[in-house]
């Protein structure tokens, strides 16, 4: 059988550490201000007595997506596995998906990501701190975090100016036998991923033992991250 990926978020785990969205970011080389993995924090009550919830968030890959429907030039497309993806090559920029995204995760690149680590040769303190020019020179790349493997597993290392941008669950990742980079990357264990055809996998017990909910099911996406063990 086709494999089907997903991911569960436990959230009686989730402590809101914000590890799985630096990881994201370092993994899929995400300019400021663009960010694949993200969470939300509530709080409840008043003090002394507050609580709080942290919902972690990312593309659902829903299985009824309407970024791929609208999508002019099959650019944002769902391949066998359940991975809804996106190809920059043929993107023409029209923000189409983004406005049908019910979600808010899909991101638009109106600039060159990191350019200015070409160009600026300004420091905050003159002669005291680094240029972000010198920074990216000391590095040996355009950008000091710069992963050069994500540009080596088929991709563009950076996605182009005036293209969309959003997470893939990591599927260079998955090719290799490896989790999306904000799984392992979670100091508690919060979030599993794996294959939801087969019925002996960790997230398919998982789902069996829980009753997990998903974000926004009144828009009928199908959303394949879901979530389990709500405190509030
Ligand atoms: S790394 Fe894990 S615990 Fe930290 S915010 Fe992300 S899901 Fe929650
Ligand atoms: S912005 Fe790109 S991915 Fe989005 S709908 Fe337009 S062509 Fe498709």
């Amino acid at each position: 059988m086709t494999k089907k990926y997903g991911m569960v978020i436990d959230l009686h785990r989730c402590v809101g550490c914000g590890a799985c969205d630096l990881a994201c970011k370092s993994e899929n080389n995400t300019p400021v201000g663009i960010n694949w993995a993200s969470h939300t924090t509530e709080t409840y009550g008043v003090f002394p007595k507050v609580s709080y919830k942290h919902t972690p968030t990312l593309c659902n890959h829903c299985e009824d997506a309407p970024c791929v429907r609208v999508c002019p030039t099959h650019a944002m497309h769902k391949t066998d596995e359940g991975f809804v993806v996106h190809d920059p090559s043929i993107c023409i920029g029209c923000k189409s998906c983004m406005l049908a995204d019910p979600y808010g995760v899909i991101f638009f690149n109106k600039e060159h990501a990191f350019l200015d680590f070409a160009t600026d040769t300004s420091s905050a303190v003159k002669d005291g701190t680094f240029s972000k020019k010198e920074l990216s020179d000391k590095a040996k790349a355009p950008f000091p975090n710069f992963n050069a493997a994500r540009g080596a597993d088929g991709y563009e290392a950076v996605r182009r100016k005036g293209a969309v941008e959003k997470c893939s669950f990591c599927n260079h990742r998955v090719a290799k036998g490896l989790s999306p980079a904000c799984v392992v990357a979670c100091p508690a264990d919060a979030r599993i991923f794996g294959d939801l055809n087969d019925e002996k996998s960790k997230i398919a017990t998982t789902l069996r033992a829980h009753k997990p909910t998903v974000l926004l099911p009144e828009k009928g996406t199908n959303p394949k991250v879901f979530y389990i063990r709500e405190y509030n």
